[in-house]
């Protein structure tokens, strides 16, 4: 049985005061029957990791591939470790394209990330030209063999299925639509790390994720659970999107 994920993506969202829609969800949802998740900016790390103690995990967005060095302005996994954090998102399409990330690059922050101790919750996902030039499975194929590191274990890896063209835009794939990538990732998966990790490692959807659409979204074979950018800055909302994961 894989244990469902709701994960929060506070990308560059949130100030101090901010926190309070952590101690919400912390106190509304500690005894939810799924792992929560929030990736607050950096600079709110080490401080949402005090407040939502054992209930709430807390995760970076990015981290350097080394550990430490003349890297101005980076964070290396052990740091994200020290501040309090237990995963990290890696590969985001907004990092592949606003800073050019590469395959390469996110498997050598995830292999930095999962031997620091982190979880690593690594995403891929297609643009809107490639799935109308029918690339899709193509795309997220390469990006998996090419993004996740050998020698992961279903505790460690974490796979998000974000199409671009649904991030921040309020359009969702067909159900079908997010079935036959899920499918397909659980299948490499199996290939390449057998039944063992392959069938236990958590699968999430991401894009335009929210309180009318997640009940549907989490009946979808292979959705363990969802990461989610604009509906998780509101407790209320990504509150009912918990309640419709620990549900379904
Ligand atoms: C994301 O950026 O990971 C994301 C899924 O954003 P949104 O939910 O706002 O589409």
């Amino acid at each position: 049985m894989r244990r469902k994920l709701a994960a929060g993506n506070w990308k560059m969202n949130g100030l101090q005061g901010n926190l309070t829609e952590l101690d919400a969800l912390a106190q509304g949802f500690g005894d939810a029957d799924c792992d929560i998740l929030i990736c607050p900016p950096a600079t709110l790390i080490h401080r949402a990791a005090l407040a939502s103690g054992d209930t709430i995990a807390i995760g970076g967005q990015d981290c350097h591939a080394v550990e430490t060095g003349a890297h101005t302005g980076d964070i290396s996994a052990q740091m994200l470790k020290d501040a309090g954090a237990s995963y990290v998102i890696l590969g985001h399409s907004e990092r592949r394209e606003d800073h050019n990330e590469s395959d390469t690059d996110v498997r050598q922050k995830a292999r930095a990330a999962i031997d620091a101790g982190l979880k690593a919750v690594i995403c891929c996902g297609e643009s809107l030209e490639e799935r109308e030039a029918n690339n899709t499975l193509d795309i997220i194929g390469g990006q998996l063999a090419g993004s996740i590191p050998d020698q992961v274990t279903a505790e460690n890896l974490i796979v998000a299925y974000e199409p671009i063209w649904a991030i921040g835009t309020g359009k969702v794939p067909t159900l079908d639509q997010i079935g036959e990538v899920h499918d397909f990732i659980r299948d490499r998966l199996v290939r390449r790390f057998g039944d063992g990790v392959g069938l236990s490692t958590r699968i999430l959807y991401g894009g335009s994720v929210k309180p009318s659409n997640a009940a549907e979204i989490f009946g979808v074979s292979n959705v363990d659970g969802a990461l989610v950018g604009g509906a998780s800055l509101k407790a209320e909302d990504f509150g009912q999107i918990i309640t419709a994961l620990a549900s379904a």
